[in-house]
Parts: structure tokens; sequence; C-alpha cells
């Protein structure tokens, strides 16, 4: 039997032919006629005022933090439960992520334990939509506005989920998104950061532009460009835009795909579930996900590798993730465990528990096998 991939990219449309086009079209640097119509087509799937192109959603966190005007010691709220990159943005500002608790049903950010930990030195929240489903950005939203921080969305795989009829990107000042290979829509590498406040978008454009003015010397609006401010390359080039451009396009079908594939797990795992042996994703109220991911949660750490290696054994590939970012080795040495907790139990626990089903637009009848043999472990 052929090996089952836990992700596996897919051409979905016209990826070749936009290629192909883009190298006619003689620019392979960034901001041309492909970097326009994906920003376009982000602003309109995620209804922000503004979309940039960027080389990774890491960029765009980091062009967000710089947004955020962090300085040396300021402190930003987020989950522990998290990738690596949601905190080094704000460590390379010299700034502190300050980690705090998820809620136990959605593994999103836990608002309580944000208000909790807010001080004279929080500049910000990044709340994660993790696993494609939007924390709760109402009471965020809320926090953000009494202590006056700034709310930035880490939408790395959110792109088209909705909380309370809006989409995930238009919810937060600013919202990064990623097009990895293990992300719904794919450019190998790539990002995107909307921005939401219309303030922000003048500086957004210079910070991505290695601190010049150039967008604006391209539109025409100054004669010379010249260096106005920090900033640093995070723009793609127009091949990566062109692949990314064809994805876009068939948004509502990948992810169509994707929640196929969510429903067809959540089918087949119901039964244990209800016999309390799993846990499967909760969909928060008043949203929808966009079928990014479809996760388990066994009942501790050896039950959840003794599924991991069995599915291996299958050939079949399900990882796990995260370790949490307050007990990685750069975690305790730059941020810091948030005012309402001495320790971050339900992290520490999902952590323990969580493992991966493949999920990704090619998986065909495969999935039954995944399924079949899923279930082999618990009989
Ligand atoms: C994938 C991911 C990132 C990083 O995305 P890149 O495009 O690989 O830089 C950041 N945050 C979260 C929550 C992610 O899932």
């Amino acid at each position: 039997m052929q090996d089952i991939p836990f992700n596996q990219p897919s051409l979905v449309g016209n990826e070749i032919t936009y290629l192909k086009e883009a190298i006619e079209r003689g620019q392979l640097s960034g901001d041309g006629y492909f970097t326009k119509r994906c920003n376009k087509l982000i602003e309109n799937l995620t209804t922000a005022p503004s979309a940039l192109l960027t080389h990774s959603c890491t960029a765009a966190l980091e062009m967000a933090a710089i947004l955020c005007d962090l300085q040396p010691g300021d402190e930003v709220i987020m989950p522990s439960f998290t990738f690596v990159s949601t905190a080094n943005a704000v460590v390379l500002r010299g700034a502190i992520p300050v980690f705090v608790d998820i809620d136990a049903q959605t593994l999103n950010i836990d608002p309580k334990k944000v208000a909790a930990s807010v001080n004279d030195r929080t500049r910000a929240i990044f709340a994660v939509h993790y696993a494609g489903f939007p924390a709760d950005m109402e009471p965020l939203a809320q926090i953000a506005r009494e202590n006056n921080l700034i709310l930035v969305e880490d939408a790395a795989q959110a792109l088209g989920s909705t909380y309370k009829g809006k989409m995930c990107g238009s919810l937060g000042d600013m919202a990064a998104f990623s097009f990895h290979e293990t992300k719904n829509l794919i450019s190998g590498e790539g990002g995107a950061l909307t921005i939401n406040r219309p303030e922000l978008i003048e500086r957004a454009e210079i910070i991505r532009e290695k601190g010049t003015n150039r967008s604006r010397f391209i539109r025409g609006q100054v004669d010379k460009y010249t260096w106005v401010d920090i900033g640093s390359s995070f723009l793609p080039g127009e091949l990566v835009a062109s692949f990314l451009c064809a994805q876009l396009e068939m948004a509502d079908e990948i992810n169509a795909k994707r929640l196929a594939i969510f429903e067809r797990y959540q089918k087949a795992f119901r039964q244990l579930e209800m016999e309390g042996r799993v846990q499967m994703p909760v969909v928060p109220e008043n949203t929808t996900g966009n079928g990014h991911m479809f996760y388990l949660l066994l009942r501790d750490a050896k039950d959840r590798d003794q599924f991991i290696s069995h599915m291996r054994t299958a050939g079949i590939i399900t990882p796990f993730h995260y370790i949490p970012l307050h007990s990685a080795p750069a975690g305790m040495k730059y941020g810091q465990i948030g005012r309402a907790d001495n320790d971050l139990p339900i992290t520490n626990a999902v952590s323990d528990r969580l493992v991966r089903l493949p999920v990704f637009f090619g998986l065909g009848t495969q999935i039954e096998t995944v399924v079949s043999i899923a279930l082999k472990h618990f009989r």
C-alpha cells in the first residue's frame, strides 16, 4: 500500500499558465501585475480594505510588530499554543511575548486570561485562529479598546473562516495570512498582511519595501524614492504571486473540498466522541471554519504516541504539535507566562494529547483508509 502523507501540494487551476504569463510579462521582481491581482483577491476574500502580499506569514507578523511600534520591554499577549513566528515577531522588536492559556473547547486564546494579564507595558494582543476556527474576537476587541492595545490576528490558518458573519482578516487592526504549502491556499512560501486601520496602510507599504517610499513612487505620487523609515524586504517575487493568484481564484473550491474532508472525519469519530474516548474540534458558536485542520484529542501522551506509531506502521503520517512556546528554550528566555497563571495547564494537556489527520486538496478515497486504520487503534 502506498504511504499517505499528512499534506501534499496540488495544482488546482491556472498555476502553470500564470507562471508562464509572469515570465512573458518580463517582471520577476515583486509588486508587478500578479502581486496586484493577489492583493485585490485577498481584499475580496477577507473584506479588508488593504492587503499586501508578503513572502510568508512570518514576514507579515514581523511587519505587524513594527506597525505596533513595539519598544524594548513592551509586552504582547498571545497564546503559548501557536507556531514560533507569532512570538518571534515580537521578540525581534525587543518586546516580550506574554503567554496565556487557551480555551479547552476551541483551543483559542482565552479572553479572560488576556484581561487578567494586561498591565502598563501591554501594547498589543496577537490572537491566533487555531485550526482555522476564529478566536473569540469580540471580547478581545473590547479589552483592546479599553486598554488602547492593537489587536492583531494570526490568521495563518484561517483564510475564508467567519466570525459572527465577518471574515477572518477583517476582525483585528491587522491580520497575517500564510500561503505555506501546508495551508489551504499555497504558493510554497507566501503570506499577506491585511490592514483594517487606514492610517497604517502607507507605513505598511514603506516597511514592506525596505523602508522606502517606492510604492508611492510607482504610483507617481512622488518623483523619486528614498529611505524614509525602518523596513525590510517583505515582498515576494512575481513567480510566487502568479502561482498564488491561481490558487486564490479557486479559494472557495479548495476550502469546500477541505470542509468535506473535515466532515467525513467528524462522522467517522462521532461515536468514539460520544463514548468519551476522543475529543474532536469544537466549532465555536457563530463561526464557520475553512477545513484547515482535523485533529483528535486522545486520552494522554501515551495514547497519542501509540496512535501516531500505529498510523505510521500503516504508512499514514499524523503529526502532533505544538511544543508550548512557554516551555521551549527560546520561550523561557524571551517570554513570560501571563499574570493569570503560574503554568498553562490546558496548553500543556492539549500539546500532549493532540494529533492531526491528513487533510489536503488531493486526498481522495485514501481518506477511507485513514479512517479505517485510525478506528482500529480504538478497538
Ligand atoms: C503557518 C503558521 C505561521 C507561519 O507561516 P509562514 O507562512 O510559514 O511563515 C504562523 N502562525 C501560525 C499560527 C501558523 O499556522
